[in-house]
């Protein structure tokens, strides 16, 4: 279980950071070291990269699939980037509550700081952004996945500088440096585990029932 008797709050894991900076292979091995750390799968309008599975990947939809859900009021956050609709269904994080599990969201900043605004009572949500150790490295590990255009390269790297300016509402920064992914992912997981210990100014009822102390 994630909660202890001196919290009772499960996190919701924020992890933003520009497109190509190795976001997927940080958060792929953060979730293998810690079991009770469910990444929320979310829904978008982008096609299929080769190798994606809908409902593994993402809830792959259609423009009007996504805007009937945005009206039926399912997405905890919906943005778009670069002409597509992506979203965090409320689902998942019920699911991840039931499950007694932290959830992790690997979202862009605007999604990010729309979160950040909610109250998510029970939970309560940490925003990390990862970044890489320069731009340069950015741009290179970009073009080396070869999975977009020039022009759609040239446009991820514009909205990177767009959301590098946005750190500042973010509680943590971990730099990912290259070919160190598994640095990141713990450095991460250090993060969490300092946050599942914060102290709830609310002294739980099973704190207060197993020390016999008294909020008063
Ligand atoms: P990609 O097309 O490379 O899979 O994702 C593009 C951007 O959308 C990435 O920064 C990714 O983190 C972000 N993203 C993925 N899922 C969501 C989501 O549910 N909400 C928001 N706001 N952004 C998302």
């Amino acid at each position: 279980m994630v909660s202890t008797p001196f919290n009772n709050h499960n996190l919701v894991v924020v992890i933003s950071g520009p497109s190509g900076c190795g976001k997927s292979t940080v958060v792929k091995t953060l979730c293998k070291l810690d079991e009770t750390l469910r990444l929320s799968i979310s829904a978008t309008t982008r096609t299929p990269r080769p190798g994606e599975v809908d409902g593994k990947n993402y809830h792959f939809m259609t423009h009007t699939q996504f805007e009937n859900q945005i009206n039926e009021d399912v997405f905890l956050e919906w943005a778009k980037y670069r002409d597509n609709y992506y979203g965090t269904l409320k689902s998942e994080i019920n699911t991840s509550q039931q499950e007694g599990k932290d959830t992790i969201l690997e979202i862009e900043v605007n999604g990010a700081l729309q979160i950040k605004k909610q109250d998510l009572t029970p939970a309560r949500c940490i925003l990390i952004f990862l970044v890489p150790a320069s731009f340069a490295i950015l741009e290179k590990r970009l073009r080396s996945r070869k999975t977009e255009s020039e022009i759609e390269l040239t446009n991820r790297l514009e909205i990177a500088k767009t959301e590098l300016k946005q750190i500042k509402h973010y509680n943590y920064c971990v730099i990912n440096p290259q070919n160190q992914h598994k640095k990141a992912a713990h450095q991460i997981l250090s993060i969490i585990t300092a946050e599942r210990s914060r102290i709830n100014p609310e002294l739980t009822p099973a704190f207060v029932k197993s020390f016999g102390i008294h909020n008063k």
